[in-house]
């Protein structure tokens, strides 16, 4: 019989599950709460179960537990992990510390399909999908590793969330749930590349969250060359998604936008962005490229980044230039994971 990942069962689920094992219902919450407040590595900890249940679990179910592979601490206090998933592959997390306190960027996915020509997150393909205690798992890791409070999340780390809809929505349960971490749902961005569909599925939950679309481009024959994910959805379509999603959740939506030298940067493409944008609560940020092994793009000079966000101003669109941190520590994400495969 397949053992059960009982790190990734909802509280509904796993109180179903602990029924079905002939357990009482607040087991389920005592099991709970073991596992996502106190991050118990194994059953036998559990002390307020019983110990004949707490064998039964045992034989029955694997608690997910991640190791560190390599860390990378930089002089700004940010640290990069690579952890190691129970079947070996490796994966990123990023812990930022901000004055408002810290932030952890989660991977959702061993490699990515999406193959964005900039991203080397990307260059091997999608291994296959998180489940949803590895995505728990990085946060409880971290939390464990540092004895720091995480407060926020970015789903921004290796993967495209949207791409494992049912795993990371399950995760966004489990980490806003009262007997878990308790994060608030305003305290988790989800980044996308723009899989329209899923933009629409997301909109339906009605979640609190921030989604935050990687745009990168301002036209779909310049996004084709870098995002090939705009040949199934083109800009026209996502723009319209991103509307929609303003209506039906009553969120704002923040914006990604990579500077690439000669590819995106010009004035002509602040003046296309801001018509892109004209009617969001809009907010765009600006991030110079980080350059990855094998692609071929690199950073706008940084006169020219000042000059897009001045132009931008102008045309009253709100633009940040992302402050960057960790910049000592190996550069753009999956770039560890690449040096390991
Ligand atoms: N798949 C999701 C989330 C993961 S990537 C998405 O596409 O949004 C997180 C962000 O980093 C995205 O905006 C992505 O486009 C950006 N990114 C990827 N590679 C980068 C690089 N080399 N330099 C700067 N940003 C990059």
């Amino acid at each position: 019989m397949e053992r059960v990942d009982i790190k990734s069962l909802s509280l509904s689920q796993l109180t179903e599950y602990v029924k079905d094992l002939g357990l009482k219902s607040f087991n389920a919450k005592q099991i709970y709460i073991w596992l996502h407040q106190k991050n118990v590595h194994s059953f036998d900890e559990m002390t307020n179960i019983s110990k004949q249940a707490r064998e039964q679990l045992a034989n029955e179910c694997d608690i997910v537990n991640l190791e560190i592979a390599q860390k990378q601490v930089s002089k700004d206090g940010t640290i990069k992990y690579l952890y190691r998933l129970p079947d070996g592959n490796c994966i990123e997390s990023v812990l930022m510390r901000y004055e408002h306190g810290n932030t952890i960027c989660v991977s959702s996915q061993v490699g990515c399909r999406m193959g964005c020509k900039f991203c080397a997150s990307t260059q091997g393909g999608k291994v296959r999908d998180l489940a949803t205690s590895e995505i728990l798992s990085q946060l409880y890791a971290t939390e464990e590793d540092t004895g720091d409070r995480i407060s926020n999340i970015v789903l921004m780390g290796i993967g495209e969330p949207l791409d494992n809809f049912d795993n990371v929505i399950r995760f966004i349960e489990i980490i806003t749930s009262k007997d878990g971490k308790n994060i608030s749902q305003r305290n988790i961005s989800l980044s996308t590349c723009g899989i329209v569909p899923k933009i629409y599925e997301l909109a339906q939950l009605k979640l609190g969250i921030t989604l935050s679309i990687s745009l990168h481009a301002t036209t779909n024959e310049a996004r084709k060359r870098t995002m090939p994910v705009t040949n199934a959805y083109p800009l026209e379509q996502l723009m319209k998604a991103c509307r929609d999603y303003t209506k039906i959740t009553g969120r704002r939506i923040s914006f990604e936008y990579a500077m690439i030298k000669g590819e995106n940067d010009t004035q002509e493409d602040a003046v296309r962005l801001s018509k892109l944008l004209s009617g969001f609560i809009n907010h765009v940020n600006l991030i110079p490229v980080n350059p990855v092994d094998g692609s071929p793009f690199s950073q706008s000079d940084a006169r020219i980044i000042k000059e897009f966000q001045s132009k931008l101003a102008q045309l009253n669109v709100n633009a940040t230039i992302r402050r960057r941190l960790g910049q000592d520590i190996s550069a753009a994400c999956g770039q560890l994971r690449n040096e390991h495969r």
